[in-house]
């Protein structure tokens, strides 16, 4: 799908649950795909992208930031894979924004840096809605905990996001991130792929993360 067409679904999506246009913003996930199809989407002028490991993004980003990165602060690369805290330093040279804030270890690592540099990435406390055991993210029933905690740090958060599980209806699932944001006085809602993006925004995505949809599939080699 083109940039243009998701673009403007998102844009519908937005008039139909009496949104603000702009108010869902489109992380284009660039993850393993090929220079030329990210340079494309970068020519077509759209500045926001996801990426799932920092040694890709590192290797990738310092040069796409060089040549499109004008007027400066206007390319955004959001990290939206899971963190190690071995990485957390090389992360937040890397990236604007980090959605998989997911234990107090992260958590307390990021402070630390965030205080020494005087500068933060945005952050978005991950959350396993679906109580999946393979799957990263805080647990619903211990995040006011955890967002307590990382509030007794200084860390200053922006949202939550989610990833539902693969074979359900996301939409409960964005209902209850949304829930948990409001009652924790949470704007950011980081939620919806390229299957259920619209769905997303109907329940309040401010960031949506979609890869295969724009870029096409992905080539793991
Ligand atoms: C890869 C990935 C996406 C994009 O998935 P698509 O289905 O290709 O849109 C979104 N969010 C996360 C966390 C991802 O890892």
């Amino acid at each position: 799908m083109a940039l243009q067409e998701i673009l403007a679904r998102m844009r519908a999506a937005e008039a139909l649950a009496g949104r603000a246009a702009g108010s869902a913003q489109l992380i284009a996930v660039s993850k393993v795909q090929p220079d030329a199809r990210v340079r494309a989407v970068l020519l077509e002028g759209h500045r926001l992208f996801g990426e799932n490991y920092v040694q890709e993004a590192a290797g990738k980003w310092p040069g796409f930031r060089a040549e499109f990165d004008a007027p400066p602060g206007s390319l955004r690369v959001h990290m939206i894979g899971p963190l190690q805290t071995n990485k957390a330093k090389q992360a937040m040279d890397v990236f604007d924004a980090i959605h998989t804030v997911d234990r107090a270890s992260l958590a307390e690592k990021l402070a630390k840096l965030a205080q020494a540099r005087g500068a933060c990435p945005e952050l978005f406390v991950q959350v396993n809605t679906g109580f999946e055991p393979q799957k990263a993210g805080v647990l619903p029933d211990a995040l006011d905990d955890f967002i307590a905690t990382c509030r007794k740090m200084d860390l200053g958060l922006a949202g939550l996001m989610c990833i539902p599980p693969e074979a359900e209806d996301s939409a409960p699932h964005f209902a209850m991130l949304a829930g948990m944001a409001a009652r924790n006085g949470l704007t950011g809602l980081s939620m919806g792929m390229s299957g259920d993006f619209e769905a997303a925004i109907a329940a309040g995505a401010t960031h949506v993360r979609v890869g295969s949809a724009l870029f096409g599939a992905r080539a793991y080699t």
